[in-house]
């Protein structure tokens, strides 16, 4: 018969791979290391330090990228004597009418709604612990939406988009970019901070230290 008293002790010992599900025996890196997944090499464990401070710096910077990025001009178009300011709420805008009309809530989402909500449940659930407080009260189940919203997060898909359409509209009016573009560029490049630096394992230690 089994002895349940020792099965969390045992799971405990154990991780899964968040890429490939191999379980395996985990292993604690050393400072500054990080432990990978031996079948597809994914990133385990991240025993760096300032992985909640770093985590925040992501969130935050995300909201404020984001409101640039929504608020300013995203680009310029000069061609034939004519010139076409265009801004992300003007992408998101030229879908609402005809049968494509869905296509403006789904690309409000995807670029916008989604990353600002998952920076905000970052956000709420890392800051008391960066301060040296408990979690707070819906922490875990904010943290497991952030890291649930991330496939469905895509505003760095829209700057690459908007590069690729580029490369065939470049030859054939001016084009001027504007500061959301590069609020756009920006949050690209958060993304890669983010997802260099994210330990989903020392999060949750940190959100449920007895699990
Ligand atoms: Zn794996």
């Amino acid at each position: 018969m089994t002895n349940t008293t020792t099965l969390p002790d045992d799971l405990d010992k154990l991780i899964a791979c968040p890429s490939c599900d191999l379980l395996q025996q985990r292993v604690i890196p050393a400072p500054g290391k990080f432990s990978r997944c031996p079948r597809c090499h994914s990133m385990l464990i991240s025993n760096k330090r300032n992985v909640i401070d770093n985590t925040l710096a992501s969130a935050v910077s995300t909201a404020i990228l984001m409101c640039a990025a929504v608020f300013f001009p995203f680009i310029s178009l000069k061609g034939a004597g004519l010139t076409r300011d265009a801004s992300v709420m003007d992408a998101i805008g030229a879908f609402t009418s005809g049968f494509m009309a869905p296509l403006t809530l789904a690309v409000a989402a995807f670029i916008v709604i989604i990353p600002v909500l998952r920076a905000t449940a970052l956000f709420y659930a890392l800051a008391p612990l960066r301060f040296g407080r408990r979690p707070a009260k819906h922490a875990a189940k904010s943290f497991r939406l952030a890291m649930a919203l991330k496939p469905w997060s895509m505003a760095e898909i829209f700057v690459v988009g908007v590069v690729v359409a580029l490369v065939k509209v470049v030859d054939l009016a001016d084009v001027s970019l504007g500061p959301s573009f590069w609020a756009f560029a920006a949050l690209v490049l958060i993304v890669v901070f983010e997802n260099s630096t994210l330990c989903k394992w020392t999060i949750w230690r940190l959100l449920a230290p007895n699990k």
